[in-house]
């Protein structure tokens, strides 16, 4: 439940409140979190309690409703505390509340968006499957019409929080295969419906303390009223609705994971004496550190800019796209370069750079990987300039526009 005041504070008051969880809980809980294998209870229990399970979520649903650049600006404060917590919250505040706001029916928004804000109703976002990855739309989750309701078949992996949600957002085949994307529906599965099984992997490398799951969904019964939206067929557009949302909060986790590595490296460099001196005051250190922040400014303002057109009334799919590739690549350089600057610490003992190091790697593979989104930005690019001469979600003046003030 969220703290009654939560509700009353203005957004910088908000922030200056994140901000303190993130400097008093979040980041002394780390070691705790890493000896136990998971999120520990007491830190989840903040994490609602602050209101972060509501940032995306409308009042009078029980939210806060900050906009995305909002949001934005306090993902960017939260994780600089490792990004497992954020794990544990990120498919409610963006995948699974956006979707369900813009495709969900009246009833399906009302009964669920509140307990989600609240932090009491976890929900996982099950679109990846072992033969659809990168390729989503080819899934072959099939929900078939039985009686009053239907009934899903099929196996997805790599899903976060599946293992502990109540409910999962299942993406499923109701047309034929030759359909493609619009023949893909969403269903609102409880995770304990009978048919349902989960299983944590064996090993992860990175994201350890919030471990994806595997789901089976074998001969799963749900009625009408499980269906998004009520419709078949638009579950690829409430996926990519909540895609593109998630994007932009993993962009800006980029920015928060490196923001945190670059300070605790600088930090570390200022009192490590070698050559009769601090290693920052080292030319070449100092070429490093400066490379490294150009990076972090570059990542943070396009970010931010995403986020800004976002809140214009647009989903600028191609320049989040783009935020997210740019955002998530510079976080690896930053990483890598600062686990080169830590020397032996950035490889033995429990320095927190080379576990952010192996965290942010997994930022460049899910929510589309950095291949993937080169591919889809030089089509894009490719096939606007092939139809009016411009890039794509431009922010140029065209001719007719009226003249800027
Ligand atoms: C920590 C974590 C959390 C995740 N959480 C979720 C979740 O909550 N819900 C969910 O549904 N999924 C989730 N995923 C799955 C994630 O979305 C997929 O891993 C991702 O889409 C890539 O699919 P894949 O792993 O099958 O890789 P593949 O599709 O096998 O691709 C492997 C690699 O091949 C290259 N490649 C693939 N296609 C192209 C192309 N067209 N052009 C150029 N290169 C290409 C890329 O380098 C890519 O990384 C999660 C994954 C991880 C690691």
């Amino acid at each position: 439940m969220i703290d009654p005041e939560v509700h009353g504070l203005d957004f910088d008051a908000y922030l200056k409140r994140v901000a303190a969880l993130t400097d008093d809980v979040l980041i002394p809980a780390e070691r705790e979190m890493v000896e136990a294998g998971e999120v520990p209870g007491q830190a989840l229990d903040a994490l609602a309690r602050n209101g972060l399970f509501a940032i995306s979520v409308p009042r009078d649903l029980g939210g806060l409703a900050w906009s995305m650049t909002q949001q934005v600006l306090l993902t960017l404060e939260f994780t600089r505390a490792s990004c497992v917590y954020r794990s544990r919250f990120s498919t409610v505040i963006g995948l699974c509340s956006q979707a369900i706001l813009d495709h969900g029916t009246e009833a399906q928004r009302t009964s669920r968006l509140p307990r989600m804000a609240a932090g009491e109703h976890i929900t996982a976002f099950a679109l990846t499957e072992p033969g659809a990855g990168s390729d989503a739309a080819s899934l072959t989750t099939t929900a078939r019409r039985t009686g009053d309701g239907w009934t899903i078949e099929g196996h997805k992996r790599y899903i976060t929080n599946a293992h502990w949600a109540d409910e999962l957002i299942v993406f499923a085949r109701t047309g034929s295969p030759s359909e493609g994307a619009a023949g893909v529906s969403a269903f609102f599965v409880p995770r304990r419906a009978e048919g349902v099984t989960t299983r944590l992997p064996s090993r992860m490398n990175g994201h350890a303390e919030a471990p994806v799951a595997e789901i089976d969904l074998a001969g799963v019964r749900v009625g009408d009223d499980a269906l998004l939206g009520g419709r078949t067929g638009t579950g690829f557009a409430a996926a990519l609705r909540g895609i593109n949302h998630a994007r932009l909060h993993v962009a800006a986790t980029c920015v928060g994971q490196a923001t945190r590595m670059l300070e605790e490296t600088a930090a570390h460099l200022g009192s490590r004496e070698q050559f009769g001196a601090p290693l920052a005051d080292l030319g070449a250190v100092q070429g490093d550190l400066g490379r490294c922040y150009a990076d972090l400014e570059a990542a943070r303002a396009l970010t931010l800019d995403a986020a800004r057109a976002f809140d214009g009334g647009t989903v600028p799919r191609h320049r989040i796209a783009a935020a997210k590739l740019f955002a998530s690549e510079a976080a690896g350089r930053i990483a890598d370069r600062c686990v080169q600057l830590l020397g032996g610490e950035g490889i033995v003992g429990d320095h927190p750079v080379p576990r952010m190091w192996r965290d942010v790697r997994a930022l460049r593979i899910y929510e589309g990987s950095s291949p993937v989104h080169e591919r889809n930005l030089g089509r894009a690019v490719n096939r606007q300039v092939g139809r009016d001469g411009t890039l794509p979600d431009t922010y140029r003046v065209t001719r007719g526009a009226p003249p800027q003030p």
